[in-house]
């Protein structure tokens, strides 16, 4: 199809409003608004403090199959929901995550949704919208300068530098960084000790950020960031060094949400963007639960499919922030199912009704693993052109087989009037009274058998493996008062397995743990199988070389 605009020329097509009638429509008063230019603001924290009383809308999970190089569209079908139900007259604010710089210059795409579902303006989203990573960088940043810089002066601490937990970071793919000496140069340098670089959004400070409900909260949790050992192992905190104080400032505006808006004018926040493989994966708190409070319906995103975005969704986010999903809507496309049931990337234009039939199998495992939560789900299968009727009409016969509902959305190619149909179910389905949410482990359950309930219940695997120092390590932290922590499982996003090329619905596989590390200050425990990139290199074609500058000044190639 010749006339298939790109997702920036939609964009920049879109008829803006001026953010202070988004704001309007949400009831905050334009003092209360923080203009940065004139489609983006943040919502101040005074009037986020004076919305407590107020009743919470329905909160709506969107979340997905795992991931195919065939594209799902999470952040795509997040923000035609957000618009869908718009349409239908009722009140709702999407929440999504805030772009990285380093995946936008590699492969990755967008993070502002796609076709007619978007959120604008998608550039400054995309690259550096109200500079909030710049201020996570700097906060991250300081606190390692101070670490190297108390043990210049004579560490009192008496950090063993052999044992320094804290890197730093950047918001930039650069393999380059990912291991490094530092404090070369001689005696007015420092000691010099191996370090490195980790991405921005890989940062314990964004995870941080998420998770806290205020300011306070935020200092406190920063304080509490373990930045290395002593010789006897104890733990040195940030606070020890008084690196707590000045960190807060660096994030003060960063704390508070982004407001924009949907190319159909509906009012979506922006904020915060943590790994979902080393950290949890969706925007931050603060921004879902002020958005609850404005809103009679909130649509958020989880990172990754639900077997690692919903999961740490539910046992993280929704644990540490008590907030209760009504619904969840499982993003499927046909394509994806093919993939899944066996069919090469370059064959997904055929139509193949028994691959799509195979490929389910992926899709049952995560409605009845979101099941289990008390949540009740919906599947959007997010149409693409290619798709024949009969293969969406298996898609559909198959969820019947589950006792849920597969809904077309065409909201990509239409807006918002290609999703009416899920926003009406998705109605439906909060306010139906269905939902009765609980984590999937409680509290008091001890860190190995957290790991391991995730495991059996959620990735249908046999047993987890790990080494005696693995299980010593967690054993440890339970006897120092950690042990209430939920896990942060880091697996490949694009299996239940560990294995990335095991797609479909494996069972009875073995979870061999790798290492554990301790976000004292997030307040997790990371759980690592298999290889996990904190810092991601650049393909050999990036899309940078693509990025450019046009006659009108206006950005080209941003997808
Ligand atoms: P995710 O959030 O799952 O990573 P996105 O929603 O960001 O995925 O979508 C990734 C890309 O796929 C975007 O560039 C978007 O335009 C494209 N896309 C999404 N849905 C469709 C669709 N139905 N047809 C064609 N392209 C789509
Ligand atoms: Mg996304």
């Amino acid at each position: 199809m010749a006339d298939v605009k790109s997702d920036i020329e939609i964009a920049r097509a879109a008829k803006k409003k001026p953010i202070g009638e988004i704001g309007a429509k949400l009831g905050i008063p334009s003092e209360h608004l923080i203009p940065y230019g004139h489609d983006k603001a943040k919502i101040d924290a005074a009037f986020i403090a004076a919305q407590k009383g107020r009743r919470n809308g329905k909160l709506i999970l969107v979340t997905a199959i795992n991931p195919t190089p065939a594209g799902e569209g999470k952040t795509t079908t997040t923000v035609g929901l957000g618009d869908g139900l718009n349409r239908i007259g009722r009140k709702a604010i999407t929440c999504i995550r805030e772009a990285s710089l380093g995946p936008c210059f590699g492969v990755k795409g967008g993070a502002a949704g796609g076709g007619y579902a978007q959120v604008v303006p998608m550039e400054d989203m995309n690259l550096h919208f109200t500079g909030d990573f710049h201020a996570i960088t700097s906060a991250h940043n300081l606190l390692s300068a101070l670490i190297d810089n108390h043990i210049y002066w004579g560490n009192e601490q008496n950090i063993d530098i052999r044992r320094i937990a804290w890197r730093r970071v950047m918001d930039m793919n650069d393999r380059a960084l990912r291991h490094i000496v530092g404090s070369l140069g001689g005696v007015a340098n420092g000691y010099p000790r191996e370090t490195g670089f980790d991405i921005t959004v890989a940062s314990e400070v964004m995870a941080i950020l998420c998770l806290s409900v205020d300011l306070k909260d935020l200092e406190k949790r920063l304080g509490n960031i373990i930045i290395g050992y002593r010789r006897d192992k104890s733990p040195v905190f940030a606070r020890d060094i008084k690196a707590d104080g000045a960190m807060t400032v660096l994030l003060k505006d960063a704390m508070q949400p982004n407001l924009v808006q949907t190319l159909e004018n509906n009012p979506a926040f922006v904020h915060g963007g943590p790994f979902a493989n080393i950290a949890h994966g969706c925007n931050s708190v603060i921004a879902t639960t002020t958005a609850l409070k404005l809103a009679d319906y909130v649509v958020t995103e989880a990172g990754f499919g639900a077997d690692l975005g919903a999961e740490k969704f539910f046992d993280i986010k929704c644990r540490k922030a008590g907030l209760k999903p009504d619904a969840a809507v499982i993003v499927a496309t046909v394509r994806a199912m093919k993939m899944n049931g066996g069919v090469k990337k370059d064959d997904l234009g055929r139509e193949n009704i028994e691959a799509v039939n195979k490929g389910c199998a992926n899709l049952g495992r995560h409605v009845q693993n979101v099941k289990k939560f008390g949540v009740p789900v919906v599947v959007a299968i997010n149409h693409f052109t290619t798709d024949t009727d009969a293969e969406i009409q298996a898609v559909k016969d198959y969820v019947a087989t589950l006792g849920a509902e597969a809904v077309l959305c065409k909201h990509w190619a239409e807006g918002s009037a290609g999703i009416e149909e899920l926003a009406h179910k998705v109605v439906e389905l909060a306010e139906s009274g269905l939902a009765q949410f609980s984590p999937l482990y409680p509290d008091e359950m001890s860190l190995f058998e957290k790991i391991d309930t995730i495991a059996r219940e959620i990735y249908h695997a046999s047993e987890v493996t790990a080494d005696k120092s693995v299980r010593d390590q967690l054993r440890a932290w339970e006897e120092q008062g950690y042990g209430h922590l939920p896990v942060c499982m880091a697996k490949t996003q694009y299996s239940f397995s560990t294995d990335p090329n095991l797609r479909g619905a494996p069972s009875g596989h073995v979870v061999p743990v790798r290492e554990v590390r301790l976000s004292a200050g997030a307040g997790f425990v990371v759980v690592i199988t298999g290889e996990i990139m904190t810092m991601p290199g650049l393909p050999k074609s990036p899309s940078s070389e693509r990025i450019r500058l046009n006659e009108q000044g206006q950005i080209e190639g941003l997808f």
